[in-house]
């Protein structure tokens, strides 16, 4: 397993928990998954579904990235996710965010062999 798909499984999948989660939940999860070192990630989405379920929308058509590259796919059916907005008041090392449970298509960045998920677009 590459180093990106790695990371992308440490900032992104949360597979085992419900996708209702309380509103510490992001403060703690952004700690845990180690995107509060050195500064606060000011947005992160976790998801609430099988890895297997996710990395499967690489098999989707391609579509163009954010960034302009072609290596995106997006869900066919929505996905349980939580969405992690750093607070406005929020200062470093103290990271604090709005925890926003929703049910929404995803869109995945996806490379290498196996082609799998590195970045989540949205
Ligand atoms: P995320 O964007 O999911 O929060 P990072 O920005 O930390 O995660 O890492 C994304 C990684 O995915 C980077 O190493 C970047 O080079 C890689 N990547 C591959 N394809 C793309 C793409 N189309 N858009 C953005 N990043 C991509």
């Amino acid at each position: 397993q590459g180093p990106g798909a790695m990371k992308f499984q440490r900032q992104h999948m949360d597979s085992n928990s419900r996708p209702n989660p309380n509103s510490n939940y992001c403060d703690q999860m952004m700690k845990k998954r180690k995107m509060t070192v050195g500064a606060c990630k000011p947005l992160n989405t976790f998801v609430h579904e099988p890895l297997k379920d996710v990395e499967d929308i690489c098999i989707q058509r391609n579509i163009r990235c954010k960034n302009g590259q072609n290596n995106c796919h997006k869900s066919k059916s929505s996905m349980r996710v939580t969405d992690c907005r750093l607070t406005n008041g929020s200062r470093y090392p103290n990271c604090k965010y709005h925890t926003s449970p929703t049910k929404r298509q995803i869109t995945v960045a996806c490379v290498g062999n196996p082609y799998v998920p590195v970045h989540l677009d949205g």
